[in-house]
């Protein structure tokens, strides 16, 4: 049976973390749609755009995996790709209350859209964008927390 995933995020950028949970998922599901969530209320550090070609970059390893953005719900746009499953990456008991709420929500919305959450490797369990950011921004070694092309981008627009 054909089973395909979607896993949307911001992805401000995409970091080994990310990786991590693409690779399991893409063992599991026959297709994973990473879907770039745009007009986040999170004032990106990186367009739209870029975003999707780091994650681009990043995958390429990966056979069964397309990257798009989205706007708008998610339901929807699962439905506009046949897709149903939803990946979600739980690092910590942090995670879980927002993950949770989201989850129960697109169920409400969309009855058949099942949300599956993978744990990354634990090496991965602290790692965010956001850290990885602030990090680069003020000098900091990112270099064991994202992909060679992302370090090479974050090393560009913090150009000092
Ligand atoms: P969002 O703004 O939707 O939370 P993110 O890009 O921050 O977008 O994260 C997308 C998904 O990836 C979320 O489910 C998040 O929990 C998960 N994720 C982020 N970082 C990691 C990590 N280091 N390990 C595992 N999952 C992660």
């Amino acid at each position: 049976m054909k089973i395909i995933s979607i896993y949307p995020g911001t992805f401000d950028p995409i970091t080994n973390g990310h990786l991590d949970i693409i690779e399991r998922a893409a063992e599991i599901f026959s297709e994973v749609i990473i879907a770039v969530a745009q007009n986040s209320t999170k004032n990106p550090l990186f367009t739209d755009e870029e975003r999707l070609e780091l994650i681009r970059a990043s995958v390429k390893h990966l056979k069964n995996i397309r990257v798009d953005c989205f706007e708008g719900l998610l339901v929807a746009y699962a439905k506009k790709k046949k897709a149903s499953v939803v990946v979600r990456g739980l690092r910590a008991v942090s995670d879980f209350e927002y993950e949770f709420q989201m989850a129960l929500t697109n169920r409400k919305l969309a009855g058949k859209l099942t949300t599956v959450f993978l744990m990354p490797h634990e090496k991965y369990t602290y790692l965010s964008s956001s850290l990885v950011r602030e990090i680069a921004q003020h000098g900091g070694d990112v270099s064991g927390f994202v992909p060679a092309i992302v370090l090479k981008k974050l090393k560009k627009k913090f150009k000092r």
